[in-house]
């Protein structure tokens, strides 16, 4: 009969969900049916848990109670440290052996740029313009981690940072919108790996979502006023990208965003992340941020804190225990059952797909932990030496000359320094870095002599200067971006010495130089560099790597200029829109960095003159390397949208290649830009080809480079 068609119709339709279920989801459901309210909300909070430092911090023994009981989901462990693998594995075994259902934790530790190995900075990384390099540097981080216990990390940080006052601008991989896109991908796919079930891999975090870099004043926690137009052309894409590489969790910023505080962001997460982009990872929030949005006042206590946060999409509470207090809401039905399984699915998914209820333990390893921190510190040394920028280089000063040099001092506030690991240094240790000064006399060639302090008979002076890794970081912005305390005034006193003078500046952020750059020789930004920070800048000061580092940052002029970044707006009076006392340039532009050696670009070619939906034009240069050192040169693309319904960036980096050129060698570089890498977001932020004219740019940084036009129809 025609009702029982349509009951067979209903039947199939409610079970066609069930069938399509892949097994790793049917587990998920399973568990999620024999679980109470208080086991579900339980997943969803995550401990911080402190066994090295402070006694009013839960200790493992505090917690074995609270795990046993299945309120624990997950256990952080901030900073400097993180458990033996005894005491990892206690909380697990507690966890899956002694609590009710047997749910593995998930152990959460900030391996940002390293863990017993120290890489350079994730800013310093990006100015490799390596890929490669970056996800190599977080594949090894992620295998010592995930040795010594650790399942997650929170990383990469893509939050864009056009203000270096910013002391978390360390963190992230520049300015740019498409580079911190594509070392955000190449950063999760080395912690993820190809498997996350591999004993190897780390699930990553994409973080902090979104706009957490744009506070205002440069100052962290601030507010910040980002319309949803340069929210989606500049602050979201790199999301999207590790989205995109597969990253299984986010994280949730602190900060009020155009009236919302992003931990209670509704339109964020939920409209957007989970259900436009589709994201089947969870959400953390970051440390205590839901507990305060009552801070923010948009909660009246801690339990409303909870509800938004819950609802808004996050998934599980980092460090504070307000979703706990959800439990009777649940219970009355005054919140839906759904929205709490849907976030407990989301982390058991993870922890699954992680393979922590097949392998809940860590055993010790040292031999493949010998041979990884080994390899560790092989790459750490071709990643610091490939970080670093060079600026200046007077008269060819550098590359040092073994032959017309007998001394050297090697000097400055930072010649002795080792701890050169940025802010998040995990577990590294500053003992076992290499310093400047350490670095140069053990690797000095036969003959001279490296020297702690100036006599007369100095032949060079490398200076070294910088920020110490207290001056950035979280909640360590700074108002002035000079070099701090009395340093720009040592460099000037140097440079009346007589003798040539390399200045070596070991920073976090990008840094006011405008003082130091007529008093110097040479200029070297080594960032900080982590662990092999000396041997890496011997290699560069004596040329066994000859630097290749570009700015992924304008450096200004001044702090009055901030912000200032390339891909700027041009404005109706483009020629008078400087300030009166100084111009609107920086100092150094994005991309921009020297090498010992010379290129030419040559004969930009392109094999179309106009470009349609679904094509894609050929653009090529001859790049020559005229120098008298081979080298590694990265060529920039660049595009700007002439004219479009919204205005255009004056510049937008489109691509990059990194290649190497022998002294005297030669090489067409070709690149391919399609309808889509130019295509611009509409007033309903669809993406969509618009008819004008094209400028397009090869070249080696974002203010030279050859130019061609095309018409875009
Ligand atoms: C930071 C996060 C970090 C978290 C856990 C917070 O203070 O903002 O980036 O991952 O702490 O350590």
């Amino acid at each position: 009969s025609y009702l029982s068609f349509c009951c067979l119709i209903l039947v199939f339709c409610a079970c066609s969900p069930e069938e399509k279920l892949s097994p790793m989801d049917q587990q998920v459901q399973e568990l999620l049916a024999q679980m109470t309210v208080e086991e579900k909300l339980g997943q969803l909070s995550q401990r911080h848990v402190n066994n090295a430092t402070a006694e009013s911090e839960l200790r493992v023994e505090d917690v074995l109670e609270d795990i046993r009981a299945g309120r624990v989901g997950s256990v952080l462990n901030q900073f400097n440290h993180f458990f033996t693998l005894e005491e990892r594995n206690l909380m697990q075994k507690v966890a899956v052996e002694e609590s009710r259902l047997g749910i593995p934790i998930i152990f959460a530790h900030d391996v940002i740029h390293g863990y017993e190995t120290a890489f350079p900075i994730n800013l310093a990384q990006s100015c490799t313009w390596s890929e490669e390099m970056v996800e190599k540097a977080a594949q090894l981080a992620g295998k010592e981690a995930a040795m010594a216990g650790v399942d997650w990390t929170f990383a990469p940080m893509v939050d864009i940072s056009r203000d270096p006052r910013w002391g978390r601008i360390s963190e992230c991989f520049g300015e740019d919108p498409f580079l911190n896109g594509r070392f955000g991908a190449a950063t999760v796919r080395g912690f993820q790996g190809q498997d996350l079930a591999d004993p190897y891999t780390i699930a990553a975090c994409m973080k902090h979502f979104v706009g957490y870099g744009a506070g205002l004043g440069g100052r962290d926690y601030q507010e910040v006023e980002i319309s949803d137009r340069t929210l989606n052309e500049i602050y979201l894409p790199p999301f999207k990208a590790c989205l995109d590489a597969g990253v299984v969790t986010a994280m949730s910023g602190f900060q009020d965003i155009n009236g919302h505080p992003a931990t209670g962001n509704q339109r964020l997460f939920r409209n957007l992340l989970k259900e436009q982009w589709a994201f089947d990872g969870f959400v953390v929030s970051d440390w205590e941020a839901v507990a305060q949005l009552a801070t923010h006042g948009y909660a009246k206590d801690s339990t409303v804190a909870a509800e938004k946060a819950l609802t808004a999409g996050i998934d599980m509470e980092m460090k504070t225990l307000c979703y706990r207090d959800l439990g009777e809401a649940f219970k009355r039905g005054a919140l839906s059952e759904e929205l709490l399984d849907e976030a407990v699915g989301r982390i058991l998914k993870v922890k699954l797909q992680l393979g922590l209820f097949d392998q809940p333990f860590v055993e010790e390893q040292p031999e493949n932990k010998k041979s990884v921190h080994q390899e560790a510190q092989v790459v750490a040394r071709q990643m610091a030496a490939a970080s670093m920028v060079l600026l200046q280089n007077k008269q060819g000063i550098l590359p040092l000359q073994q032959d017309q040099l007998r001394q050297i001092a090697v000097v400055g506030p930072f010649a002795k320094e080792q701890n050169l690991m940025g802010w998040w240094k995990s577990v590294a240790d500053p003992e076992a870095v290499t310093s400047p000064l350490e670095g140069m006399r053990r690797n000095a060639p036969q003959g001279v002599i490296i020297s702690d302090r100036l006599t007369a008979t100095t032949d060079v002076i490398i200076l070294c200067v910088g920020e110490e890794w207290t001056t950035f970081g979280e909640a360590h912005s700074r108002s002035d971006i000079k070099l701090p305390g009395q340093q720009e005034e040592l460099i000037r006193q140097m440079s009346q010495y007589g003798k040539p003078v390399i200045t070596v500046v070991f920073n976090g952020r990008p840094l006011d130089l405008s003082g130091v750059l007529p008093h110097t020789d040479g200029l070297l930004l080594a960032w900080h560099p982590g662990t092999t920070a000396g041997d890496a800048l011997s290699d560069v000061l004596w040329g066994k790597y000859n630097p290749a580092g570009k700015l992924t940052t304008s450096f200004p002029k001044s702090v009055g200029q901030l912000p200032v970044y390339y891909n700027h707006k041009n404005s109706g009076r483009p020629t008078q829109n400087n300030y009166i006392d100084e111009d609107a340039d920086p100092l150094f532009p994005f991309g921009f960095g020297l090498s010992y050696t010379s290129f030419d670009y040559a004969n930009l070619k392109i094999d179309q003159t106009t470009l349609s939906e679904g094509e894609t034009i050929n653009i090529s240069v001859e790049v020559h390397n005229t120098g008298a050192y081979d080298g590694h040169e990265v060529v920039q693309l660049y595009s700007r949208n002439m004219v479009g319904s919204t205005t255009r960036p004056v510049k937008e980096l489109k691509d990059f290649k990194r290649i190497f050129l022998k002294a005297g060698e030669k090489r067409l570089v070709k690149f391919s830009l399609s309808a889509e890498d130019i295509k611009v977001l509409n007033e309903r932020f669809e993406a969509v080809l618009e008819a004008g004219l094209l400028k397009v740019w090869l070249g080696p940084n974002s203010a030279e480079g050859l130019e061609a036009t095309v018409r875009i129809q």
